[in-house]
């Protein structure tokens, strides 16, 4: 129901109880394809006459479930779950753009999302026009009559910076294209699609809202503010007579051409997953702010980037945006690489992970793994060290985090 608070459509949107069962919990319909009583009626369900499903590729009432969900959380039009995060920014671009056309993107990505764009553009397929996160003035200057949509993460991993999202919407207005936002750091609770005034904010699932590291999974969401019918581009105005829901309806068709769908299992892990993603994120957020002001007081530490921290550079914009909670992500920088390896290892409590958003605190060394193949500007663009951690901090208790790291810390402290 539209009037259910937050954190009630996570427990209670998309399913209720199952009609023929009385079951509670989301059924997972494992099953390829649906059955139907008549040649006529699969013809009609094919030809979307009818409501119904035919093959898990095209739709899956528990992936669909979990959709009805996301989209209650994210105030929006629709949306469609996908096989990862990067399979939904994959078809994003494919149902924004044609060969040749432009976006506009910050620098401060996700590696994935940095190499997606790299062998786009290295293949001729789009072009992209690369600008600095914060500087709203170079997002101005890149606008072409080729532009297709505006790129950008609202809290860069792992850079930590954080865009003026109402300025960059009402940008994206004025150009008449839409203000596309990985929302994966900031997730639902800290950020609601609509609200910000995104047209589509895409997250990947594998992250905060599944939270148990358990399925990998994507999410596209319309927020029904961006007029499709005026947007320049033939395959989505072929679907004009879907109205508002063209979008949409591109993206699902790019799903099942592509065969990226999301599996009824994942679907599931996910969807009950949500479910407690507004107290996970919060608590991370607690711990992320204690742990930071922590590690900042501690004299092997070089420097801690964190946007709840007074001074960070994007404070004063987190602040407003997230209403005063600043995400689960920090980043340490220990003076050189030896040390932040050897940090690392000493670690007991906390895991060496190339993951986000778990209930348990993760860290991992960027610059040797997920950044290794961008040049060493590319990775000072995304904020990327040598020297640098990154923790995604989880829902243990403050004390034991704030103690694993110390006694790491101390350790470097005695040997340097
Ligand atoms: N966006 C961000 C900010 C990420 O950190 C990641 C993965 O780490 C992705 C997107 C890609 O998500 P996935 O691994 O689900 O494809």
């Amino acid at each position: 129901m539209s009037d259910w608070s937050f954190e009630t459509k996570l427990v209670h949107s998309g399913h209720q109880q199952d009609p023929d069962t009385g079951a509670s919990e989301l059924p997972v319909y494992q099953s390829v394809s649906f059955q139907h009583d008549s040649a006529q009626k699969i013809s009609n369900v094919f030809h979307g006459k009818e409501f119904g499903y035919i093959y898990s590729r095209i739709g899956n009432p528990t992936v669909a479930a979990f959709e009805q969900r996301i989209t209650a959380a994210e105030s929006g039009l629709g949306t469609v779950a996908v096989s990862s995060g990067m399979a939904a920014l994959s078809i994003i671009i494919e149902a924004l753009t044609q060969v040749g056309d432009e976006i506009i993107s910050s620098k401060s990505l996700f590696g994935g999302t940095y190499y997606l764009l790299q062998e786009l553009v290295q293949t001729g397929r789009i072009k992209v026009r690369w600008v600095d996160t914060t500087d709203i003035a170079s997002y101005k200057a890149a606008i072409t009559s080729q532009t297709k949509g505006i790129f950008c993460e609202s809290i860069g991993n792992p850079k930590l910076d954080v865009p003026n999202l109402t300025a960059l919407s009402e940008l994206a207005k004025k150009a008449g294209v839409p203000l596309v936002v990985d929302g994966t750091c900031s997730t639902p609770v800290l950020l609601n699609a609509k609200e910000a005034e995104i047209d589509i904010m895409w997250h990947s699932a594998t992250k905060w809202i599944g939270g148990h590291g358990a399925a990998v999974g994507g999410l596209i969401v319309d927020t029904g503010r961006f007029q499709w019918s005026g947007f320049d581009n033939p395959m989505i105005q072929d679907l004009k007579g879907m109205g508002q829901l063209a979008f949409l309806a591109r993206c699902r068709k790019l799903r099942s051409n592509r065969g990226c769908c999301l599996g009824p299992q994942d679907a599931f892990l996910l969807n009950l997953g949500i479910e407690t993603m507004s107290l996970r994120v919060k608590q991370q957020c607690q711990n992320a702010l204690a742990l930071a002001k922590a590690l900042q007081a501690h004299p092997a530490v070089a420097s801690v980037s964190y946007p709840g921290l007074s001074d960070h550079p994007d404070h004063q914009v987190a602040s407003q945006l997230f209403s005063d909670q600043f995400g689960a992500v920090l980043c340490v920088r220990l003076h050189d690489k030896a040390a932040s390896f050897q940090f690392l290892d000493q670690l007991q409590l906390i895991k060496q992970l190339a993951n986000l958003g778990d209930t348990c605190t993760l860290a991992v060394h960027p610059e040797s793994t997920i950044y290794r193949n961008l040049s060493v500007d590319e990775q000072i663009q995304a904020g990327v060290y040598p020297d640098q951690v990154r923790l995604s901090v989880g829902i243990e208790s403050i004390e034991d985090l704030i103690k694993d790291c110390q006694q790491s810390l101390d350790q470097l402290k005695q040997s340097s």
